[in-house]
C-alpha cells in the first residue's frame, strides 16, 4: 500500500458576529483538513490546528514539504513516517506550524489505518474506557461592549449553556484583572453553585495578576484556571500551582513529548490539555498522554475546530484510561465550543449533532463507531467552503 497524495483542504466563512478573547477578535472560522490517498482506493482525513492565515502556512508545510518526503510510503508506517518527517524539519522548527502540518497528516493516517483494519480508532488504540463522554460548553467570548454589558451577558449566557445540558461551562476573561474577577463572579450567578465552572485566560496575565484572579476562582470554587501566563513562563505556572487550590491548567500551545516532558517535570499544571491537531498528531498525543499520566497528571483535551477533530478527540477521549481509577473517577471531558461554527455542525456526510446528544443524555455524547475516525467530509461542502492560496 502507497500514499498517492497529500492534499489540504483550508475552508473558510464569515461568522455571524465577532468574537474574541484575551489576544484578538476574529471575524471569520477557518478550518484546515488534510486529505491522504492511496493506491488501494482508501482515503484518510486529518486536521491541522491553526486559524486563518496560520493554516494557509500550514497548508504550504503539508503539500510543499511534507508531501513530497513521504510520497511512496505505506501509510501503514505512520510511526516511520512521523519520525521520518520530524527528523528532516528538526533544523527548522521543533515546535509551531511544522508540527501542526504534521498532526493532520499523522491523524489521517491512523484514519487509513482504521479502514485497513476495520476499526474504530479507539479500539485500534486499545478500546473504550467510556463509550460516550460527557461534555462542556465553552462560550462567553469577548466583544467589543463595555464592562457592564460583559458582566450582563456572561450572567445569562452561563446560564443558558448549562440549560442546554452540558456537564459544566467555560468563560474567558481578558478585559484586565479586576473586571475579570467581576465576570468570574458573573458566571458563578449564572450557573448557580453546584455546577462546575472554568476560566481561559489565554495567557494575557503576569504572575501577580493571576494569583489576583486565582485567589478569587478559590472563594468561586473555579474547576480550573486555564493559561493564567505566557506558555514559556514556567516560573509563572509553577509558583501559581504552588500558592493557588484551583487547579491550573494549559499545554494547548505545547508540542511533542520534549516540550511536554519539560512542563511536567516543572509541576506547573494540576491539569494537561494537549491539542492533537497541533503537537503532533495522534502518534505523539499517545506519547504526550503517556508522560501526563507518568506525572499523575490527568488529561482533559483541548478541541477545536472542525469535526474532524471533534471525532478524533472522541476516540481519544474513550480510549484514554482512568487516571488514578476508582469507583467514580473524574472522567476527561469533550470541549465543545457553543459559538458558531458550520466546520463542526455541516461537515460530514452524518452530522456528529453534538448539542442535540448533550441535550438528550444528560451532557454525553457517543463515540463514533465506524472503522477509523469513522466520519466522512461531504465533499460539495468542502468545494463551497474552500479558499485559494
Ligand atoms: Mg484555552
Amino acid at each position: 500500500m502507497k500514499i498517492t497524495c497529500i492534499r489540504s483542504h483550508v475552508l473558510q466563512y464569515d461568522l455571524p458576529e465577532e468574537l474574541g478573547y484575551s489576544q484578538q477578535f476574529y471575524a471569520r472560522r477557518t478550518a484546515h483538513l488534510v486529505e491522504v490517498s492511496t493506491d488501494e482506493g482508501i482515503t484518510g482525513w486529518g486536521e491541522c490546528f491553526g486559524p486563518g492565515t496560520v493554516a494557509l502556512a500550514n497548508r504550504t508545510i503539508v503539500e510543499k514539504v511534507i508531501a513530497p518526503m513521504v510520497l511512496g510510503d505505506n501509510p501503514l508506517d505512520r510511526d516511520v513516517v512521523w519520525h521520518k518527517v520530524y527528523n528532516l524539519l528538526r533544523d527548522h522548527g521543533q515546535k509551531g506550524m511544522p508540527l501542526q502540518a504534521l498532526s493532520g497528516v499523522d491523524i489521517a493516517l491512523w484514519d487509513i489505518a482504521g479502514q485497513v483494519a476495520g476499526l474504530p480508532l479507539h479500539r485500534l488504540i486499545g478500546g473504550a474506557h467510556r463509550t460516550s463522554v460527557p461534555a462542556y460548553g465553552y462560550g462567553m467570548m469577548l466583544k467589543r461592549q463595555s464592562v457592564e454589558d460583559h458582566i450582563t451577558r456572561f450572567r445569562d449566557e452561563a446560564a443558558a449553556i448549562r440549560a442546554m445540558g452540558f456537564v459544566a461551562t467555560k468563560m474567558k476573561t481578558g478585559l484586565g484583572a479586576r473586571h475579570d474577577v467581576r465576570l468570574c463572579q458573573a458566571v458563578r450567578q449564572g450557573v448557580g453553585d453546584d455546577f462546575d465552572f472554568m476560566v481561559d485566560a489565554n495567557h494575557c496575565y503576569t504572575t501577580p495578576d493571576a494569583f489576583y484572579v486565582g485567589r478569587a476562582l478559590e472563594e468561586l470554587g473555579a474547576y480550573w484556571f486555564e493559561e493564567p501566563v505566557a506558555p514559556e513562563d514556567h516560573d509563572g505556572y509553577r509558583e501559581l500551582r504552588a500558592g493557588l487550590s484551583v487547579n491550573i491548567s494549559g499545554g494547548e500551545a505545547e508540542f511533542n513529548r520534549w516540550g511536554w516532558r519539560q512542563i511536567l517535570e516543572n509541576r506547573g499544571l494540576d491539569i494537561a490539555q494537549p491539542e492533537v491537531c497541533a503537537l503532533g498528531g495522534i502518534s505523539e498525543y499517545l506519547r504526550v498522554l503517556a508522560l501526563c499520566h507518568a506525572h499523575f497528571t490527568p488529561v482533559v483535551n483541548h478541541v477545536w475546530g472542525s469535526a474532524i477533530a471533534v471525532a478524533t478527540n472522541l476516540h481519544l477521549l474513550a480510549a484514554m484510561p482512568p487516571l488514578p481509577g476508582g469507583l467514580n473517577p473524574r472522567e476527561p471531558m469533550l470541549e465543545f465550543d457553543t459559538t458558531d461554527n458550520r466546520f463542526r455542525d455541516a461537515l460530514l456526510t452524518e452530522p456528529l449533532q453534538i448539542a442535540r446528544q448533550v441535550a438528550a443524555n444528560a451532557g454525553r455524547v457517543a463515540v463514533p463507531q465506524g472503522p477509523g475516525l469513522g466520519v466522512v467530509p461531504d465533499r460539495a461542502f468542502l468545494a463551497h467552503h474552500a479558499i485559494d492560496a
